[in-house]
């Protein structure tokens, strides 16, 4: 995990508007949500009609670097994009940055969980301590002038199966956080990503936008 310096001030803070450079609904939702405590006007990529850049990078970090500064240079607004997926002990770290690209064109997420199971029995990795996995979000904000503030989180947890649950997206059903005995697609969307009081501030997700918010936000 990247370690975010505690110091504001080393840090460029994030006011007036901000480009999200995503085109998922779901992440545009969940980031105006977080944002709108702190006054930021969000704009989404769809409404400045931005095209989405190739994911070249060979990391987390890269991809979500190459998203924001694309978006800052087209918009010339401050632009925020992060990257994201599961990383598989056992599986040499795979998926990886390629974990929406498991799913194929048709986003089938089952076929893409059944593969990571085969490919766990294949490996005869049967024991919880064989089976840990571990979300990543890396996160970018990227100015016009070329500044750059990144954090990247983790979220450490056991693969199970089958599948349990029907809440949340990706690889949410096989995969029990650490401390807990439900998996992510059996928790609520608030227990997931809420951030505390609310919520447990679990995800990947949630874990670096609060290091976000400590170095960039008031
Ligand atoms: P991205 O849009 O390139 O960041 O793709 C990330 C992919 O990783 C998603 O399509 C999901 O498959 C997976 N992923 C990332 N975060 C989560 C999560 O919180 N739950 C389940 N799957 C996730």
């Amino acid at each position: 995990m990247t370690a975010a310096p505690s110091s504001k001030s080393q840090h460029r803070q994030i006011t007036g508007k901000l480009v999200i450079a995503t085109h998922n609904p779901g992440k545009l939702a969940e980031m105006r949500e977080l944002l709108a405590p702190h006054g930021v006007e969000v704009i989404s990529a769809g409404e400045l009609g931005l095209a989405e850049p190739e994911e070249t990078g060979e990391t987390f970090e890269a991809n979500a670097r190459l998203k924001a500064i694309a978006a800052a240079n087209t918009a010339q607004l401050p632009a925020f994009a992060d990257d994201s997926g599961i990383v598989v002990d056992a599986l040499g770290g795979a998926p990886g940055i390629f974990s929406a690209r498991w799913a194929g064109p048709a986003k089938d997420f089952s076929a893409a969980m059944a593969q990571i199971e085969r490919l766990l029995q294949e490996r005869g990795a049967t024991t919880a301590d064989q089976r840990k996995a571990h979300f990543v979000s890396a996160l970018c904000v990227a100015w016009p002038d070329g500044h750059l503030e990144e954090v990247e989180a983790r979220s450490d947890g056991t693969l199970v199966w089958p599948p349990r649950g029907t809440a949340g997206f990706g690889y949410d059903p096989m995969f029990i956080p650490d401390g807990f005995d439900r998996t992510f697609g059996e928790m609520t969307s608030v227990e997931k990503h809420g951030l505390p009081p609310l919520g447990l501030g679990l995800s990947h997700r949630a874990r670096a936008f609060v290091l976000l918010a400590e170095i960039c936000l008031d």
